[in-house]
């Protein structure tokens, strides 16, 4: 990792005492980078919170083929630009299957009744509209088993509170008690809103 400073030209500053002067900034962004985990990476991909190696092979059929205990994915593409769009397929059909198992489990425990539930391209792990609709990221069948709960816990107590209320946090912790700290585990991972493999 590199840090890059850049002073505005013809004028003398004292580059020391300006990083002196950052210093916990600098400090706090570089552990931030350090502690978070990446989906997906140029070679990996995490799914359920264990990293597959991707193993590309070139062929004229399309194939995604995941080897959890052998920990690879096996990806056939005539193309390499196209291991994105088979490694988002795969991701989307996974977490809609997870997501309607895990809503109907979960929903007689909390009381709840939902509407409609989708699976999307989001930027969050998962919303609820006031209408009770939920959507949750198509990148969610990526994480641990803990973190992938605790989102599907989290939006369904919104259909009981549709804030975070201490009545939304008594509700969740009647379901999911250390649910302070699978939100903080999820903190520090970043789902990725361009795959960027090249
Ligand atoms: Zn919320």
């Amino acid at each position: 990792m590199t840090l890059e400073i850049s002073v505005p030209r013809g004028k003398s500053i004292d580059i020391e005492a300006l990083i002196r002067e950052r210093l916990s900034w600098i400090d706090r962004e570089y552990s931030r980078s350090v502690n978070t985990k990446r989906i997906l990476g140029p070679d990996r991909v995490m799914f359920g919170g264990q990293y597959l190696q991707m193993v590309y092979i070139e062929d004229l059929k399309e194939e995604l083929a995941p080897n959890l205990s052998r920990g690879e994915v096996v990806i056939r593409t005539g193309e390499r630009r196209r291991v994105r769009e088979l490694v988002r397929r795969w991701f989307l059909k996974e977490t809609s299957a997870y997501v309607v198992r895990k809503v109907r489990e979960f929903s007689p425990l909390l009381g709840v009744r939902p509407g409609r539930v989708d699976v999307r391209e989001i930027s969050k792990w998962g919303y609820c509209t006031r209408s009770g609709r939920l959507s949750f990221n198509w990148q969610l069948i990526a994480l641990p088993e803990r973190l992938r709960e605790y989102v599907v816990f989290h939006e369904l107590t919104h259909l009981f509170e549709f804030n975070h209320s201490a009545a939304f946090k008594r509700k969740l912790a009647s379901i999911c008690p250390e649910f302070r700290n699978r939100e903080r585990e999820l903190n520090q991972i970043a789902p990725y809103d361009r795959m960027v493999l090249e």
